[in-house]
């Protein structure tokens, strides 16, 4: 095969890419009516539909009873967290590999964050819970990381067998299935990003999911400041004792422009799936070469495939001769698995006395340094991403395999 003729780099981007005619509507409608307030606006006994009709066809969607409206995907953990109740003296397992807030929201409600290796998945490792699980353990953050789902059956199988919530972290993949159901539906609690990255965006934006009425009681109260109005006591009557809450309360703006991209997440998943169809199997047989291992590959969004080198080493030169042909490509940054990350390496929180790592003699102590992780350091040196776009045709697919099988076969034949 020839080297494939150099094209325009395409241009990335998921939801908001996606944004048009629908948002601006139901955007106009909140202003129109003068409304942007969730809980109430011109009619004190009609409350504004915007939020209410988001979590109406959210829960819908992911399959599951209550769905909850948050001010982003960060907030979306604290909320899930403090509805389990988790806080001081509490553990929290966690993928090594995660966004900044899967172990920030953990210090932030004053509980321990514990990490775990992940697998040739690049999501959690389900025996790493029955290593790391101890008396204090409380729950275990699940991340699908970028539209490929974690194990769920195993991962569940282990942690309630010891008493552990299952917190599935679903930012990066609304949409993405596991064993034909939504994730988000499997856990105890689950929750969402609406942030501009995500596949679909309100620029920011969150959602908290679950089937327990007294976690989606706690929740409610925990995002608005202890309170439980009207409209909540309607879906699931009240039970808990109030508690001082904090206010993560969703605007009928941001519920108005999260609504309209839910409509939309099938299509770009879609789209997503068939372009991942186009280059995945071409790369399969590839020698030095693997992809990325899906527990369910049929329910994946698609929209990041990824593969590893066996040898570190070729990385760095495989990704700048992919960026050079005009393809976007990604490769492990020096600090992104948590261990790497500056308020791992100090230990501290806001507040001296609100660090959970405040009792530990030395710092960083073994669980918390690049050495205790080996698997998480060799996968993730090793990997190429290789992201798609809602605006990405299938001949930039097309393009993009020729040059991974052209590039491969210069730096690893
Ligand atoms: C984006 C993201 C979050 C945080 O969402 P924000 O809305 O940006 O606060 C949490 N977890 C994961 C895995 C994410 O990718």
């Amino acid at each position: 095969m020839t080297v494939p003729a150099l094209r325009p780099r395409p241009v990335p981007g998921l939801g908001f890419q996606a944004i048009g005619p629908e948002e601006e509507a139901l955007v106009l409608d909140v202003l129109r009516r003068k409304e942007p307030f969730r809980y109430y606006g011109m009619d004190p006994a009609k409350p504004p539909p915007m939020a209410a009709q988001l979590e109406k066809e959210f829960r819908a969607y992911i399959g599951s009873d209550y769905a909850l409206g948050v001010t982003s995907g960060s907030g979306a953990l604290e909320v899930a967290l403090a509805a389990a109740a988790i806080g001081p003296g509490d553990e929290v397992i966690v993928n090594a590999w995660s966004w900044i807030s899967c172990f920030t929201a953990i210090v932030r409600v004053g509980a321990r964050p514990v990490l775990a290796e992940i697998d040739e998945s690049l999501n959690l490792d389900p025996a790493e819970i029955g290593r790391l699980a101890t008396p204090r353990t409380r729950a275990v953050i699940v991340v699908h990381y970028q539209g490929v789902a974690a194990a769920m059956e195993p991962i569940l199988h282990e942690a309630h067998r010891r008493g552990i919530y299952v917190v599935e972290d679903c930012a990066q993949s609304l949409g993405t299935r596991y064993r034909g159901r939504q994730v988000g539906s499997w856990g105890d609690i689950s929750t969402y990003s609406f942030q501009n990255n995500k596949v679909a965006t309100s620029g920011e934006g969150g959602m908290v999911v679950t089937r327990d009425q007294r976690l989606y009681e706690r929740a409610v109260r925990f995002h608005d400041l202890g309170n439980y109005r009207p409209y909540h006591a309607a879906l699931v009557p009240p039970r808990e004792p109030a508690f001082a809450g904090g206010q993560f309360r969703m605007s009928e703006l941001t519920a108005a422009v999260a609504l309209a991209q839910l409509r939309k997440v099938d299509k770009i998943r879609d789209h997503c799936r068939a372009l991942a169809a186009r280059i995945l199997p071409r790369l399969a047989g590839l020698k030095g070469l693997a992809l990325r291992h899906e527990a369910d590959p049929a329910g994946s969004f698609g929209f990041e495939p990824y593969f590893f080198l066996d040898r570190a080493e070729l990385v760095t030169p495989f990704r700048e001769k992919l960026d050079a042909r005009n393809v976007n490509c990604g490769q492990r940054t020096g600090t992104y698995p948590q261990y790497g990350r500056d308020y791992v390496k100090t230990g501290l929180a806001h507040a001296p006395g609100a660090s959970p790592f405040r009792d530990f003699p030395i710092w960083p102590a073994e669980g918390y340094r690049a050495v205790d992780f080996p698997r998480t350091e060799d996968l993730t040196k090793r990997f190429i991403a290789l992201p798609l776009g809602w605006l990405y045709t299938t001949a930039d697919a097309d393009y993009i395999a020729d040059s991974v099988i052209a590039v491969h076969r210069e730096v690893c034949g």
